[in-house]
């Protein structure tokens, strides 16, 4: 068998396949140590980690506690920031270099066809099947080619050492939002733009409202527009219809495209959707009825990190003879604060008789007692009264979302979601609050 990508998808992969008993290789372009630990999840959240200490110090005063002046030490901050980092990465690379060498081969990988590909000068044959698990590049839109030395993509906005003054934004998805609000707390004036009017991919137009209204105090929030950007002195001025803003550094956050463009895949017989991405089954991560999988980012279905890892996890296993499994429900969080969740149906993909039950995060008493008031649960139920769905924006909405997955994926009628011991005073009786009124419980 062939994988290709030691990312978290292509690692995942080549287990499965070998504890199949596959003679599997490992072909991976770069140094290894996956997306997620050098320029993603976790740099990031390290950097939320350092913001969100900054916001609470600063906020301490209303809670008759007092700090003194707040100051961030941006080299520290990011001295922490990158250590931690490199101990992530370190980790992954463990677990790659555990490898045996005949079984890795670096360079990058090509279809020759539907069985072979070629690295190099070397052609291999894969007699059991090929994993694509190339992971995804960050978009930069031809309007900051003017500006493009001051562009930062997550691939290299972890690198720096200080903080700027002003910065702009582009893109209000998860990753924009998430970085937004931590360059915002640590200090930097943050301007973000998104021609769309939604946050955080929210579909459901309450919980939108819900995120702009808390957001929006710390974020200098465009939505709706498209900003264009030119040099103007050492920084960039940002123009949109209705404004202009100068800033130090731009962070594009402008979506992330499947790596395949270096794969040939025309080579192979797939088939590709519009945006030129082989279709795939869920359950299996097979490609048609070919031998070809893919899994993680490279398939733009659900990009995020435990879809990656049990995607190459099922693509290895099956390709090696194992059985396809179930479909997990969706579940999508951004680590903005307060946490923007979006777990199982989307709202716009709900049916004509689906019903929605409400709690607002103001009516929570734990909520209320920590100093949180914004936000909002919506959970969504099917005519038969079945759980299928939930859009929140809440402090700790992370381990709401987690529950509302484990209940769709168990089948749960929302009466019996309500009817759970829910202790209090907790964030998670919001869940309950929403689910009585989805369920039309009053007493
Ligand atoms: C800033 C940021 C924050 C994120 N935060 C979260 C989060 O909080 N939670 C979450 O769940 N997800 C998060 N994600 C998403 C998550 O990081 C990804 O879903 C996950 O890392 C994808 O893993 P992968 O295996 O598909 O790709 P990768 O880890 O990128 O692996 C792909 C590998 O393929 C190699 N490769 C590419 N092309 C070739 C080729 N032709 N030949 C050989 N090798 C090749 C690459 O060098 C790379 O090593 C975040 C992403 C970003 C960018």
């Amino acid at each position: 068998m062939i994988v290709i990508g030691a990312g978290t998808a292509g690692l995942k992969a080549y287990k499965a396949a070998t504890a199949r008993g596959a003679d599997t290789v490992i072909i991976e372009a770069g140094p290894g140590g996956s997306t997620c630990t050098r320029v993603g999840c976790m740099p990031s959240k390290l950097l939320l980690a350092a913001a969100r200490v900054a916001h609470q110090a600063r906020g301490a005063e209303r809670f008759g506690v007092t700090t003194g002046k707040i100051e961030i030490d941006a080299a520290a901050m990011w001295a922490r920031v990158h250590q931690e980092r490199d101990r992530f990465v370190a980790s992954v690379l463990e677990e790659y270099h555990a490898i045996p060498d005949t079984q890795v081969v670096h360079g990058t990988a090509r279809f020759d066809d539907d069985d072979a590909v070629r690295v190099g000068d070397s052609r291999i044959v894969a007699r059991h099947g090929i994993v694509i698990a190339t992971g995804a590049n960050p978009i930069v839109p031809d309007s900051l080619d003017a500006v493009r030395d001051l562009v930062h993509t997550h691939e290299t906005i972890f690198e720096l050492d200080t903080l700027p003054k002003r910065m702009a934004v582009l893109g209000a998805g998860p990753l924009g939002l998430e970085l937004a609000q931590a360059f915002a707390r640590l200090g930097v004036s943050v301007s973000l733009f998104d021609p769309s009017d939604k946050l955080g991919a929210l579909t459901d137009p309450v919980a939108n409202e819900a995120a702009i209204a808390a957001l929006g105090g710390e974020i200098d929030l465009h939505l709706g527009v498209e900003a264009k950007a030119e040099p103007a002195g050492d920084g960039a001025r940002l123009m949109w219809d209705g404004g202009s803003a100068e800033v130090d550094l731009i962070l594009a956050a402008t979506g992330r495209k499947p790596a395949l463009d270096t794969l040939d895949l025309d080579r192979t017989g797939l088939e590709l959707d519009d945006h030129g991405t082989p279709l795939f089954d869920h359950a299996s991560r097979r490609c048609g009825d070919s031998r070809i999988f893919i899994a993680g980012d490279a398939n733009a279905w659900r990009p995020v990190l435990h879809e990656a890892a049990r995607g190459g996890q099922i693509a290895g296993d099956v390709a090696a003879g194992g059985e396809p499994r179930r479909v997990l429900p969706s579940l999508a969080m951004a680590f903005t604060e307060p946490n923007i969740v979006q777990v199982g149906t989307d709202f716009p993909d709900l049916p004509d008789d689906a019903r929605i039950g409400c709690a607002k995060v103001s009516d929570n008493g734990r909520a209320t007692a920590d100093g949180h008031d914004e936000g909002v649960v919506r959970l969504y139920g099917d005519a038969d009264g079945l759980l299928i769905g939930a859009s929140i924006v809440a402090p700790e909405g992370e381990h709401l979302g987690h529950l509302v997955a484990l209940g769709i994926d168990r089948g749960i009628d929302v009466a019996t979601f309500a009817d759970q011991p829910w202790y209090h005073p907790t964030i998670e009786e919001l869940l309950q609050s929403a689910a009585r009124d989805l369920a039309g419980i009053k007493d």
